[in-house]
């Protein structure tokens, strides 16, 4: 059994560590270098955090690491469980070192374990329809306290995660240098290896970061947040739209090379009166091409007495349908996400660790 960390920050916290950098160390303190990929292998592919047990590194290291390095994963101290008849939803409530907590979800549906992973403690993104953002900004994750809660939930529910989205608490490419160091890992099928087909990340629109990612050759898929199919109600929603306006979001999207396996996914939160009219829907039509993108509409999801979301409804399902039905005649795949988890305020927007101090 792991420990749990929430101890005094004294050393390196060995799911920090990047290969390069593990490597780096073992070489500085006079050990071989292959010996971080046969220590990491240990680590995230048979999930052993017990520096004295990896048996095919040389004892002195074995030791130097158990001097040196932390390995325990961080306290799982809430949990909620919903259940259907199709699967179920668990919400961990998770707290790393320092003490701060983030929220991650994990959906089980038809052989599917995805877990929605948070990137940053709070967010400074402002949207208005998304319960994290009340929190403001409180710090960046780093890449090992993004690693681990995919660890920790595993270790609770004893089974592997199969997809992960970046779609917990936080804006991904507002911490991307974290966010890619973690993808090394969790991608790399000597590690975690979930496949780059199987991770999204999700982004409220941050262009600067996003047309540096060089969209044609990525391996992950990319979903972004839109929301709105105007820049009035969209800056009204989303007020990073303020710098990185529509028009130059579905200018960069639209530049992309067609891919039928990796086309980006518009997320679209569909509030009713504000962005669920089919003039919308018309105007969306014209800003994407079916070869580029596929919709993803979603319903908004309100939490149980929300204060902050107190003047947004969720459309009646008739008026989902409509829209819905509107995108695809024009040819676009379009999928209505009814968020799982919502008894337990665990569906998109929802997420806001609360507090809790017992498990
Ligand atoms: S929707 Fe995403 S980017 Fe916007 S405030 Fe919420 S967590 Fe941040």
């Amino acid at each position: 059994m792991p420990q749990y960390c929430n101890t005094m920050i004294t050393e390196y916290w060995i799911f920090d560590k990047s290969q390069k950098e593990l490597e780096e160390y073992c070489v500085k303190n006079g050990f071989k270098k292959y010996a971080a990929e046969q220590i990491m292998r240990w680590i995230y592919s048979s999930r052993l955090f017990d520096f004295s047990k990896m048996t095919d590194i040389p004892k002195l290291l074995r030791k130097n690491l158990t001097d040196n390095f932390n390995a325990a994963l961080p306290e799982i101290i809430d949990t909620q469980y919903e259940t259907d008849t199709c699967g179920s939803s668990k919400k961990y409530l998770i707290r790393f070192r320092d003490g701060g907590t983030v929220e991650s979800v994990s959906i089980n549906y038809k052989n599917r374990k995805t877990l929605c992973l948070s990137s940053q403690i709070g967010c400074r993104m402002g949207c208005a329809y998304c319960e994290t953002s009340g929190l403001g900004f409180t710090r960046n994750m780093t890449s090992g306290e993004i690693i681990s809660q995919i660890l920790a939930v595993e270790n609770d529910t004893g089974g592997r995660i199969t997809n992960i989205v970046f779609m917990g608490m936080g804006e991904p490419l507002d911490n991307i240098k974290e966010v890619e160091k973690s993808l090394d890992i969790i991608s790399n099928d000597k590690f975690i290896g979930i496949a780059p087909r199987k991770i999204t990340v999700s982004t409220c629109g941050l262009l600067n970061v996003l047309s540096g990612l060089n969209l044609n050759e990525y391996k992950y898929k990319i979903a972004v947040s839109l929301n709105a199919s105007d820049n009035v109600t969209r800056s009204m929603l989303m007020p990073v739209n303020k710098k990185f306006p529509i028009e130059s979001l579905a200018g960069l999207i639209n530049g992309k090379k067609p891919s039928i396996h990796n086309k980006i996914t518009i997320e679209y939160v569909l509030i009713k009166g504000i962005n669920d009219g089919i003039e919308n829907a018309k105007k969306l039509i014209k800003m994407f091409s079916p070869a580029n993108v596929k919709f993803n509409l979603i319903p908004l999801n309100k939490e149980q007495n929300s204060i902050h979301l107190k003047n947004f409804e969720r459309p009646e399902d008739a008026e989902v349908d409509n829209f819905k039905l509107k995108l695809a005649k024009a040819g676009f795949t379009v999928t209505v996400r009814f968020s799982k988890a919502l008894s337990i305020n665990g569906g998109c927007g929802q997420l806001k660790a609360k507090t809790i101090n017992s498990r």
